[in-house]
């Protein structure tokens, strides 16, 4: 008989986040992972409706270690194990956190392509989830604005704030800019300016949040530095 020539099963043994968990058939739960290895993969945890001893460990938040088959061809992978590599308890138990936490969750699982590894916007999300664990003083949402002009980077969609993305026109350092942010950033009026206006100085500071330079960005450009990134990703999201 000649050999088989289906395509072997591959086992993945990664850490992951968990972004999404919703009943599937009887007993069974489906799971979205952002994986550090594979990047975001979605996967059947078998009988884990049944009894939470098979699964104990998926729960959001917390750093995972997983181990999933995948295979070629499959759409589902299928967990066959979950613990919890670094718990965030501290995280876990402050409302407002979590809903920081979880907004940077969703956009991540909203953006990431599926099957792909993203190193860079695994450190991102992961450094987010540890500051809002840790005893950082800085305001969660500031932490999250910080997180999403990075994650844009991380994905290839930084956004542009020194320059025109039309024309390439400099910004002149003492005008407030116009930016629309489904386009990827300063937009000069000559090419039709954009929905947002940018002043000088939140300009600077976020330009130096996007290089890391920057302690924290300050609680008065947190809205627009959100209103920047969430018309950045909502435009990706849908395929833009
Ligand atoms: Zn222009």
């Amino acid at each position: 008989m000649p050999r088989s020539v289906r395509p072997r099963t591959e086992r993945l043994r990664t850490e992951a986040l968990l972004v999404r968990r919703v009943p599937f058939g009887e007993a069974d739960l489906l799971v979205g992972l952002f994986t550090e290895q594979g990047g975001l993969l979605s996967a059947t945890a078998r009988g884990a409706r049944r009894s939470s001893k098979r699964f104990p460990a998926l729960e959001p938040m917390h750093l995972l270690r997983v181990t999933l088959e995948i295979r070629p061809g499959a759409e589902l992978a299928q967990l066959t194990e979950a613990a919890i590599e670094r718990p965030r308890l501290r995280l876990a138990g402050d409302l407002a956190r979590l809903e920081v936490a979880g907004r940077a969750l969703r956009w991540v699982r909203e953006i990431a392509p599926a099957h792909t590894a993203e190193q860079a916007a695994w450190h991102e999300l992961n450094g987010l989830l540890d500051r809002l664990d840790g005893a950082s003083t800085a305001s969660p949402q500031a932490l999250l604005a910080e997180t999403g002009l990075r994650l844009l980077i991380a994905f290839g969609w930084g956004l542009e704030l020194t320059q025109c993305v039309r024309c390439g026109r400099a910004c002149d350092a003492t005008q407030s800019a116009q930016v629309d942010p489904a386009r990827g950033g300063l937009v000069c009026r000559a090419c039709g300016g954009g929905p947002l206006f940018l002043r000088p100085e939140p300009r600077e500071r976020l330009l130096a949040a996007m290089l890391g330079d920057a302690p924290e960005i300050p609680e008065e450009d947190v809205p627009i530095a959100l209103e920047l990134v969430e018309g950045a990703l909502t435009a990706h999201a849908s395929g833009g």
